[in-house]
């Protein structure tokens, strides 16, 4: 039945249905805080954890649903759940599977926030975390306690770039029923398959490669295991974990681009990685294409690609205000975290005050290699080399 509106009305309510039918290959960005139901019962039986249904724009769109199901067959998964950033999709994986009493594993080269978190926990949620050698392979059965729930590992270290045994890892925790989560950010899914190498969860910063445009915020966890899954859904809910449909249509639109981007960046890196490695001024590159690179021969077995991201350890000779000189003299280069986008980027790391072990000298500067053409890229590190001097 169609009532009277006044204009005020006619504002907030319409009639108007536009015809079905419409087809493009972009997905629809669906808004939505409430979600409507036909009716009561439709309501009362919605239920937020089925896919197949909407209750509340924080559990889901057809947006959003589309993104996870993406994510999930491009990492050879069957369960995704997105997060606003990398990082709280690494809290919804410690939330979901970590109680007090509880202990952790994570490498000792591992992202720095995951390390803050793992503190976190330790000091006021009873939970122990406790860091291992990222190159430790089987020795990690020797850390497992009866009380170990998880065990995480990021494949590389993103800073000092160490390749650790996925699956010697995977088979001492699951000969001990520990679940093993793969920070798998540096491959962007496309240049390592974790699952079939056993780990348990993938979580992925979708900021990196997958949005590519240095402009989002989103991370995911992708399973296979729908009683795993069901466990982290439970803490992606309680934690309110929703993202915006805006950002997830970017991410979207990122994703048909992702194996050209990265194979771009990939070659850029290793052409860029190979000329510092012929360079006075540095020490070491650590690029896990590079045969002196810690856990080399495991990235050839288990990789099949790199990415554009890597760190150079300048000659010790170097002070760290030397190196910030070169790092400020650069012009190609933006100083900044983060990665994966079209844009050169330079970060000094203080690598000493982030391990427990770590007995290198030499400052530490991370590259993001971007889109632009190498030997640019290479004569503007050319000409900031000279800084150092300065
Ligand atoms: C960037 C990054 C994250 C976190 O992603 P955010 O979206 O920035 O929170 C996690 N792990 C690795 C390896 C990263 O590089």
């Amino acid at each position: 039945m169609t009532i009277k509106k006044s204009p005020q009305t006619a504002l907030i309510h319409t009639d108007y249905q536009a015809p079905e039918g419409f087809a493009a290959f972009p997905s629809a960005i669906h808004h939505a805080s409430t979600v409507l139901f036909k009716n009561v019962a439709a309501m009362r039986s919605g239920q937020w954890k089925e896919k197949n249904a909407y209750t509340y724009g924080l559990h889901g769109t057809p947006t959003t649903f589309t993104l996870e199901a993406r994510l999930a067959e491009i990492e050879g998964g069957k369960h995704c759940l997105l997060a606003p950033s990398g990082l709280a999709a690494i809290a919804m994986v410690d939330f979901a599977l970590l109680k007090s009493g509880d202990d952790v594993l994570l490498p000792d080269n591992v992202y720095n926030p995951n390390r803050e978190l793992g503190k976190w926990l330790t000091q006021d949620f009873g939970v122990t975390a406790r860091y291992y050698d990222p190159l430790i392979g089987a020795g990690i059965a020797a850390l497992i306690q009866p009380n170990t729930k998880l065990i995480w590992t990021e494949a590389p270290g993103s800073v000092s770039m160490e390749v650790p045994d996925l699956p010697a890892i995977c088979k001492a925790a699951h000969a001990r029923g520990v679940l093993v989560a793969l920070d798998n950010t540096w491959s962007a899914g496309l240049a390592l398959r974790g699952f079939d190498l056993g780990v348990d969860i993938i979580m992925q910063a979708l900021t990196k490669y997958q949005s590519g445009g240095s402009d989002v915020l989103m991370g995911a966890v992708i399973t296979r295991e729908l009683a795993l899954y069901e466990r982290l859904s439970g803490s992606h809910m309680r934690l309110g974990m929703g993202v915006g449909a805006d950002d997830a249509y970017l991410v979207l639109r990122g994703l048909p681009t992702m194996k050209l981007r990265f194979d771009a960046h990939d070659a850029g890196g290793r052409k860029l990685a190979a000329w510092l490695k012929t360079r006075p001024e540095i020490a070491k590159v650590l690029h896990p294409a590079l045969a002196d690179c810690p856990g080399h021969d495991i990235w050839r077995r288990d990789f099949t690609g790199a990415g554009g991201l890597f760190s150079v350890l300048f000659d010790a000779r170097y002070s760290e205000p030397q190196v910030d000189r070169f790092i400020d003299a650069l012009t190609l280069f933006g100083i900044g975290f983060s990665w994966g986008g079209a844009n050169s980027l330079a970060v000094p790391y203080p690598i000493k005050g982030m391990r427990a072990q770590w007995s290198e000298q030499g400052s530490l500067v991370r590259f993001n290699v971007g889109l632009e053409d190498v030997d640019d890229l290479i004569a503007d590190i050319e000409q900031a080399f000279a800084a150092l001097e300065a």
